[in-house]
């Protein structure tokens, strides 16, 4: 595709949109506020002055500036990915009997369960994205851990691994997790040994991506499941409606609300410091920056998602023609870095 074509699709001329990026990396780098997470001691020793922002659209156009190829754990960003896994392996009624899709307004760790139903309230956050990595279907943990892998090596276009580290670190040292994973054992939730479900889960955690992968991942997701770079399928399309909307409501955490009616897109966090942003039908964004808030979202992310939305008119929402929104603003300024 040409990048006349790009600029149809974005409505937004790519060599402002790259000067915009620019712009947002040196307006946020001096931003210090939050910290890294710690309570995963191999996740303490991240650089906190790490920062990348990086846009992948539709049509495979590749906008990135800053440390986007530096590698990290996914963490949490993974849930979305094994969420898609679940509902291909059983079936979005299946799937809905073990976990919700309602919002906690809860810390993402928190251990609640759905007082009625027993379920964990939704695949987001701890307790439901446990109960649905459960649901990975294989003969054994090799093979469960090999189809995750190549889950994602799908969404990311290239070859994927755990990083032992921060794999073991969380292993001996993820007890709310366990206290979470017998709970569900005890309400039937999970059926299968909750040591193998956990494993599988800490690994998933620790897949190690860079924020570019993390942009690619979005924009498959916002191109109907086909990894724009490689055009390859990563996800059954019949799903993509149910992970968006899942994202939307709850995968800020107990910012979900606040995000939804700032930024308007469906999104995902991780403690690793990185965010994806999905535009349907237009491009993923990802964001890393380890320093994170007290709900464990990045500060900076969460800060230039909002100027990305706000200045490219991107929330789903968005009524106001193409002139009136704040493109205006954005080229103002991009054209005065
Ligand atoms: N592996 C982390 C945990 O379970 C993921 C949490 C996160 O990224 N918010 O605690």
């Amino acid at each position: 595709m040409t990048n006349q074509a790009n600029q149809g699709d974005l409505e937004i001329d790519p060599s402002l949109l790259k000067a915009f990026l620019n712009e947002l990396h040196s307006q946020y780098k001096p931003l210090r506020e939050g910290a890294v997470a710690n309570y995963i001691p191999e996740l303490a020793k991240v650089n906190p002055d790490l920062f990348s922002i990086c846009i992948v659209t539709v049509d495979g156009q590749v906008y990135k500036v800053g440390d986007y190829e530096q590698l990290f754990t996914i963490q949490s960003i993974s849930k979305v990915f094994a969420y898609g896994l679940a509902l291909e392996d059983h079936g979005l009624d299946y799937v809905l009997t073990r976990v919700g899709v309602e919002p906690t307004g809860d810390a993402f760790n928190a251990i609640i369960l759905d007082e009625q139903s027993k379920r964990p309230y939704n695949p987001m956050v701890n307790a439901g994205a446990i109960a649905t990595t459960s649901l990975i279907k294989g003969s054994g943990p090799t093979e469960r851990l090999n189809r995750m892998l190549d889950m994602f090596r799908g969404y990311i276009g290239r070859d994927v691994f755990v990083d032992i580290l921060a794999f073991t670190s969380e292993r001996s040292t993820g007890h709310r997790n366990r206290a979470m994973a017998h709970l569900m054992l005890n309400f039937g939730m999970i059926d299968r040994n909750i040591e193998e479900a956990l494993d599988l889960y800490f690994q998933q955690c620790a897949v190690m991506v860079n924020c570019q992968d993390l942009a690619v991942m979005a924009a498959t997701l916002a191109n109907k499941g086909v990894n724009p770079i490689t055009n390859k399928q990563a996800v059954d399309k019949r799903y993509i409606k149910d992970i968006l909307s899942v994202m939307y409501t709850c995968g800020m955490y107990n910012f979900a609300g606040e995000w939804a009616y700032k930024i308007g897109l469906p999104a995902k966090s991780g403690i690793c410091g990185g965010i994806i942003a999905v535009v349907p039908h237009k491009m993923g964004i990802g964001v890393f920056s380890p320093l994170l808030d007290v709900r464990g979202n990045s500060v900076r992310g969460v800060k230039v998602c909002e100027e990305l939305s706000q200045r490219l008119g991107l929330h789903l929402f968005e009524c106001q023609g193409k002139g009136e929104n704040k493109q205006s603003d954005y080229k103002e300024n991009a054209e005065n870095y």
